[in-house]
């Protein structure tokens, strides 16, 4: 999380109690020393929280703002279950190991043949995946290495510029090197990038389901298909991780058709955030291996389990099972038909957003919402203002829209985007397009006679 410094100990809040007699101050940087009134405090720190966006306007985050009243009710019956406490807990277990079953189907895994099935976990949420993802790859090369006597000191990672950071997180924390391509005519890695960087020390190619850039996806058969061939001529056996973060919820919903999952046998590990499409409130995600020889035995550690053991793989030891429980509950509730007809509602919305962007004039876009439901677009040509000096506008609307330039390779291009998520509307996405418009009017100086100021 943030890191924090450490401040000054002499400032200090006001607490407003109008369940007190008087106004309390206690201090900002040490801890109180004596207790405060249950209401008074929750009431100081909800007037505090005030200050946070408004979430239903946050155009920028793939993270669920919305749950149905019942699923945070389950949460909030949730809330003391420590999902490590296997033994205490055997309910969430079971919850989640019928998710990752789910998933498994959902993702086209193998039939299971014996101890051979496909094996998976809950996580905090991508980045956690990532790194369990990233680990399994890289204990697998190094053992394939040092079973063939070879130099297993230098390995790397091979991914398109554009993947989410914690790609380079975990490339840097456990010492991999991240071989991260140059966007080349395309948003994204292409095939025949991801091959050509390959070599005898490469753990493993991602490929992103749902670029966090402008929501493409990534070829994922074609970059199989390119590393078969590589595997064919030079018997470099790359294996792939496929980063659905966004993806793993909506592909299988919207692109039935898509090969991108473990109906590729190129396809070694598959991530997602259940917190993303899979529709529940932060703090879940999910990792799954095809087969559990792609998961090394010594990444595997074992918790107490109703007399026996379980084996687990997590970075984090305690953990809420809220969350996990709340993804059992929209896997329950939408079944496929829901989660198929709130995913295409939100990729018919960003549609709209993307026509009507389109329509304005002066943008060009770099994705109209058919693969994750994502629109981003630059200006098309200078006109003395940027779209970071949009994205300022739109805020003053109350609209939280992101400005940023592409990774490398395009980063001459700066694009505002709009995620489209559960909660988000037709009507909310018309109000938006006109605030969009009404920015672009104030900026190029067109100010229209209704919201500008008259001298
Ligand atoms: C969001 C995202 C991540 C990180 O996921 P968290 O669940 O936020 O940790 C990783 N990869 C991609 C493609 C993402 O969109």
């Amino acid at each position: 999380m943030s890191l924090h410094r450490h401040h000054s100990r002499a400032e200090k809040f006001t607490l407003d109690s109008a369940f007190d007699s008087g106004m309390g101050t206690i201090p900002k940087h040490t801890l109180p020393s004596g207790t405060q009134d249950a209401d008074a405090a929750m009431q100081f720190i909800r007037n505090e929280l005030m200050l946070d966006g408004n979430a239903r306007q946050n155009l920028a985050t793939f993270v669920t703002t919305w749950m149905e009243p019942q699923a945070a009710e389950l949460i909030q019956a949730s809330l003391e279950k420590n999902i490590i406490d296997k033994d205490e807990y055997p309910q969430s277990a079971e919850i989640e190991r019928r998710c990752v079953n789910m998933l498994a189907n959902l993702w086209h895994a193998p039939e299971p043949a014996g101890d051979a099935g496909a094996m998976g976990c809950s996580t905090t949420g991508s980045s956690e995946a990532a790194m369990l993802a990233g680990l399994a790859l890289k204990w697998r090369w190094r053992a394939r290495r040092e079973a063939a006597g070879l130099d297993a000191s230098k390995p790397n990672l091979v991914m398109g510029a554009n993947v989410q950071v914690c790609w380079e997180k975990f490339a840097r924390y456990w010492d991999v090197e991240a071989r991260l391509i140059p966007l080349e005519g395309a948003t994204h890695l292409t095939a025949v990038q991801a091959a050509a960087a390959c070599d005898e020390n490469t753990i493993g190619v991602v490929a992103v389901l749902g670029s966090t850039f402008d929501g493409s996806y990534e070829p994922v058969t074609e970059i199989a298909a390119a590393l078969n061939e590589l595997a064919a001529s030079t018997g470099l056996d790359v294996p792939m991780h496929v980063d659905a973060a966004s993806g793993g919820f909506i592909a299988p919903f919207l692109d039935t058709e898509l090969l991108w999952d473990f109906r590729l046998e190129r396809v070694k590990s598959i991530n997602a955030s259940g917190h993303k499409y899979g529709l529940v409130y932060p703090g879940v995600g999910w990792v799954l291996w095809r087969s559990t020889q792609e998961l090394p035995e010594d990444l595997i550690f074992s918790v107490d389990y109703l007399g026996g053991s379980m084996p687990t793989f997590a970075l984090n030891f305690s953990r809420p099972a809220a969350q996990v429980i709340a993804q059992y509950y929209t896997l329950v509730r939408y079944g496929f038909d829901g989660f198929q007809s709130i995913q295409s509602r939100c990729r018919e919305i960003a549609g709209a957003i993307a026509t009507g962007v389109e329509g304005m004039g002066p943008f060009t876009l770099l994705s109209r919402g058919n693969e994750l439901p994502v629109v981003a677009f630059e200006l098309t040509a200078p006109d003395g203002y940027s779209v970071y000096d949009l994205s300022h506008e739109l805020r003053s609307f109350g609209w939280i829209v992101p400005a940023y330039p592409m990774p490398e390779g395009m980063a001459d291009v700066h694009v505002l985007r709009v995620v489209v998520r559960n909660g988000f509307t037709f009507d909310l996405a018309a109000m938006f397009l006109a605030d969009l418009a009404k920015s672009v009017a104030r900026l190029s100086g067109q100010r229209d006679e209704r919201v500008g100021f008259h001298h």
